[in-house]
């Protein structure tokens, strides 16, 4: 190695739960390799397919390197370079005139998940300078809100549950809805090492995964109707007499009610709503009764429906009836940043923030930009998101990004959809180049990610462009200058944090930290972080929302039994969970990811594409009266009769015909947390216009712009 090279450990930033641990191999100041960290005990060295290519992905020629002005139409592209003084200073003027015209709730702080991190990413960045200037709040619906708040109303903690680590322990695995050789893979040493020790695993998801594959078992219920299953697998244990009394007495509220419930739902009325053999569902009750400790993943996917937080609910009561929060390796892990007890408080400044301010879900943007009044949504401050390809009801989305009276700032890494339709476009900087402190939505390790490099350009971090954009609006609020490292010393300053001895410096020494948690570790196996304590079957906070205090059974908004017109002017249910190349739409834009995944693809089961005269790689159609995209045709029996597959993340843009599968997802919220419905959706396909070969040309130059970027729309 040359004298001049140095190691810097760092994180991902990306919305997965693995939060790997990377190190930054850097010579003559240039990042020359990205690994995982050896040393990292989740991590383990090795990072995913798509995160190996992030340096490659850093020094795309499409990446932004200085700010732009819009020189075309909204959409069009077309920018024109302008200094950071000319660009702030233009931001600065336009929020001042619509602050003072329409109040500062006229502009709309909208972020993703682009990154995860606490200083530039969606924990936290710019929420001080948002509340000392009284904007709308935004509320991330996006991703796992209806089954946070589920976890909430059951555990007393949207982001509680039992450590992944433990599954190692675990005698049964079940995997529900989630599919981690895709989308988390880190998690599969343990399952695997369960496996080793005698466990049965199990995948529950209605398109049978990689995942499913290494399974021993794989069900595959209609989508949407986890929480009959549950219910059904419940009904076993009771009528097993299995259930735990003993955890149930010490540590549960509502039991008696509850049961009851259970009752109404015995594995023959579960096999008609799930559509799964009644054998199956009674086969893995038994299971379920005897089988301890069992641990439940439970994906997000599975609750971007009707009734998704219901679902969610339901199978975290699961380990409430079989007492398996008690053990390590028992319980159901949906999220676990409440492992993580920074001191939010002194971060967020939210103290700053007028009384009453309204709170805009993400996922109903078309609705915010095209009827929100009193005030109208006038400024769109977009960053770590790109909503022009992933909101749900696309075309509505583009309508509301489309007008002229709007103002539109964007802040990004490439030139996205979204981008397109900007009137500034700020250059950010990617992980390697900025500082940033993550925590984990999938275990219980705290990571430091200083800068490793210098960033190309002119691109700033978040966290500066806030400041900068705070200098020029004449912000006086002084916490809004705060550099990361006192934002990073704020968030760590807690009795918990300091008892467990973490602190900066000791964070930056290795790059990473357990949060003092032991090992192997029960999380709720003492009580739970709920008003009673226990874990509540019977939710008086979920009464007083006006949801059934209960776990219940909540079908899609499209079944079938809900509306039969419906469900036959458009047969199939269509499921788009992650793939294996993209995350997000992060990677879309990166050429040798985007040659791997290929165009938008839909699976049919044999019998839908022959009913509809498709073969293999033919081009359809796939439509609702909501939108439509262009996909080319996979047969496969990894999806039943009834369901179509595809995978997210696509940029519109860069596919022939210009939208993604969000143009057919409807804007509507699930039952619990205003989450989205991205999969309770159906669609209708048939042949397109367009022929394989015209398919895969306009595919292949598409592929082109992908890559051009600025040298193609901008004028230097
Ligand atoms: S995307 Fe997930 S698996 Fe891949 S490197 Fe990042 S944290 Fe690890």
């Amino acid at each position: 190695m040359s004298g001049r090279s140095r190691q810097v450990p760092g994180v991902c930033p990306l919305d997965c739960p693995d939060t790997c641990s990377w190190v930054v191999t850097v010579e003559d100041g240039r990042a020359v390799k990205l690994e995982g960290n050896r040393d990292h005990p989740y991590t383990r060295g090795a990072l995913c397919e798509k995160v190996n290519r992030y340096l490659d992905h850093s020094r795309l020629p499409g990446r932004l390197l200085w700010p732009l002005r819009r020189t075309g139409r909204k959409g069009e592209g077309r920018f024109a370079r302008i200094t950071w003084d000319e660009a702030l200073g233009e931001i600065a003027g336009r929020l001042r005139a619509i602050i003072d015209r329409d109040g500062a709730q006229a502009i709309w702080p909208y972020y993703g998940t682009g990154t995860l991190g606490m200083i530039q990413g969606l924990a936290g960045s710019g929420r001080r300078l948002w509340n000392a200037l009284g904007t709308s709040q935004h509320h991330l619906s996006i991703c796992m809100s209806a089954g946070g708040f589920a976890t909430g109303y059951t555990l007393g903690d949207n982001r509680i549950g039992m450590d992944p680590e433990g599954i190692a322990d675990a005698r049964l695995v079940i995997l529900w809805g989630a599919n981690p050789l895709v989308t988390h893979h880190h998690i599969w040493k343990f399952v695997e090492a369960a496996r080793r020790r005698g466990a049965h695993v199990v995948a529950i998801d209605p398109v049978r995964t990689r995942s499913a594959d290494r399974a021993d078992e794989h069900l595959a219920p209609r989508p949407g109707t986890d929480a009959a299953l549950a219910l059904g697998l419940l009904h076993v244990v009771v009528a097993r007499g299995a259930e735990d009394l003993d955890f149930i007495e010490a540590h549960t509220l509502g039991w008696e009610p509850f049961r009851q419930r259970i009752l109404e739902y015995p594995p023959a009325r579960v096999a008609e709503i799930t559509g799964l053999p009644v054998g199956r569902i009674e086969a893995l009750g038994e299971r379920l009764a005897t089988a301890r400790p069992t641990a439940i993943r439970i994906g997000p996917g599975m609750q971007r429906h009707a009734g998704g937080g219901m679902a969610v609910r339901t199978i975290t009561c699961i380990p409430g009836v079989t007492g398996d929060w008690r053990y390590p390796g028992g319980g159901a892990a949906y999220d676990t940043r409440a492992f993580f007890q920074g001191n939010w408080a002194a971060l967020w400044r939210d103290d700053l923030r007028p009384p009453g301010t309204r709170v805009l879900a993400m996922t109903r943007l078309a609705e915010g930009l095209l009827e929100l009044r009193d005030p109208p949504v006038s400024a769109l401050i977009v960053y770590g998101s790109n909503p022009a390809a992933s909101a749900p009801d696309q075309g509505r989305v583009r309508q509301g990004l489309a007008r002229e009276d709007l103002f539109t700032v964007v802040i990004d890494r490439f030139q996205t959809d979204t981008a397109d339709f900007a009137d500034i476009l700020l250059p950010a900087t990617m992980q390697t180049e900025h500082t940033d402190l993550h925590h984990s939505y999938g275990h219980a390790y705290l990571g430091w990610n200083p800068p490793a490099v210098a960033p190309p350009g002119e691109c700033l971090p978040n966290s500066e462009i806030f400041r900068r954009l705070a200098r020029a609006l004449g912000v006086t609020e002084p916490s809004v200058y705060d550099s990361d490292e006192a934002l990073a010393r704020a968030v760590l300053d807690s009795e918990e944090l300091r008892a467990a001895g973490i602190t900066l410096d000791a964070l930056a020494e290795r790059g990473w930290a357990r949060l003092g948690q032991p090992q192997p570790w029960a999380p709720l196996a003492k009580g739970f972080p709920s008003p009673s304590g226990r874990l509540e079957f019977y939710s008086s906070r979920a009464e007083a929302a006006g949801l059934d205090p209960l776990p219940s059974y909540t079908p899609p908004y499209e079944a079938v039994a809900r509306d039969p017109a419906l469900a036959r002017r458009y047969p199939l249910a269509l499921i788009a969970p992650a793939g294996p190349h993209f995350l997000n739409t992060e990677f879309s834009n990166e050429p040798a990811l985007r040659d791997k995944s290929g165009p938008q693809k839909v699976l049919l089961h044999p019998v839908d594409a022959v009913a509809r005269g498709l073969a293999d790689g033919d081009v359809a159609r796939v439509f609702n009266e909501r939108g439509e995209y262009l996909a080319s045709v996979v047969i496969s029996d990894r999806v039943p009769p009834g369901v179509a597959g595809g995978s997210k993340g696509h940029w519109p843009k860069l596919n022939p015909g210009g939208t993604s599968i969000a143009a057919t997802v409807m804007e509507r919220d699930a039952d619990m947390g205003r989450g989205a419905v991205f999969h309770d959706n159906r669609v209708q396909v048939e042949r397109a216009a367009m022929t394989r070969e015209e398919f895969a040309r306009a595919f292949a130059a598409l592929g082109g712009a992908a890559v051009r970027g600025q040298t193609a729309s901008v004028t230097a």
